[in-house]
């Protein structure tokens, strides 16, 4: 059936790696299934740079997310804001709404709103802006409005944490990335500036490592080997057509299927005895 959400998914995070880090593998299935993919990044992550200048540090960074885009032939788009200095302005919500319309996007992912990184939640408000905007013939843009507003979906942030450290709400799906995990560390690879970062500021010596131990963690808490997870935006404004849990139907991990089938039948069973006790009375 043919969908009325193009086959265009855009990723739009802060900082370069972000995207490899929180949602590579599904951007990759969703390329082998037909999707064009853009990644682009709010920031060139200039303050990520140890024993170098922002300046330096910026050319660096955006030629590494360049090549881990190429990986997956996805194109790269850097906004150039402030690394750890992003504020929610009118030019980047043009620019974002610019490259959602010049990208057709039918499917956006984001950072949450409650992300850990105060950069992050600073895109995911700036990108849910962009996106609400971008089907209006007002908005003053040469580009054309798009014929629907792209469906929203946001990225699990590191340790499944809020910003003061609470545990959040369960992901809606889980993308089982197991097949695709050698692209996947591939792209995270060539963000070869990040080993040294991590070094000194989170004293973590296997930077790699370490990621892959976060995606394997939630393919643990899925029911496979590695995974991401998702939350699909159904906030007022939105549709709440499940494009892309239905494009990768068969890489949704069983445990999660299973949990949400059991959470209806749980939910039909509640309503069933509520009717029942009515018809009692
Ligand atoms: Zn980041």
């Amino acid at each position: 059936m043919h969908s009325i959400f193009p086959k265009n998914v855009v990723a739009i995070h802060a900082h370069p790696d972000d995207t490899e880090i929180f949602c590579a593998g599904t951007l990759k299935l969703l390329a082998d299934c037909g999707y064009s993919v853009t990644i682009v990044t709010l920031t060139p992550g200039g303050m990520g740079g140890i024993n170098s200048t922002e300046k330096k540090t910026i050319a660096l960074r955006k030629k590494e997310a360049q090549k881990a885009a190429e990986l997956i032939n996805a194109g790269y788009i850097c906004l150039d804001g402030r690394d750890g200095y992003l504020f929610d302005t009118l030019k980047l919500r043009l620019d974002v709404l610019k490259i959602i319309r010049q990208k057709e996007a039918g499917i956006i992912i984001t950072h949450r709103p409650d992300d850990y990184h105060s950069d992050h939640r600073a895109t995911c408000q700036i990108v849910d802006a962009s996106a609400m905007l971008s089907s209006l013939p007002n908005v003053p843009l040469k580009e054309k409005p798009l014929e629907v507003t792209p469906l929203l979906y946001h990225s699990a942030p590191l340790g499944l944490s809020d910003p003061l450290g609470r545990m959040l709400d369960k992901p809606h799906f889980y993308v089982n990335v197991g097949s695709v995990m050698e692209t996947k560390m591939q792209m995270l690879e060539c963000h070869q500036s990040q080993i040294d970062l991590m070094r000194v500021m989170h004293k973590m010596d296997d930077f790699y490592g370490e990621m892959k131990k976060l995606i394997r963690s939630l393919g643990t808490e899925s029911g496979c080997e590695f995974a991401e997870a998702f939350w699909q935006h159904l906030g007022g404004g939105y549709q709440k057509n499940s494009v892309l849990q239905e494009a990768l139907q068969k890489f949704l991990t069983s445990n999660a299927e299973k949990k949400s089938k059991s959470i209806i039948t749980q939910k039909v069973r509640e309503i069933k005895k509520i009717i029942a006790k009515q018809r009692m009375r």
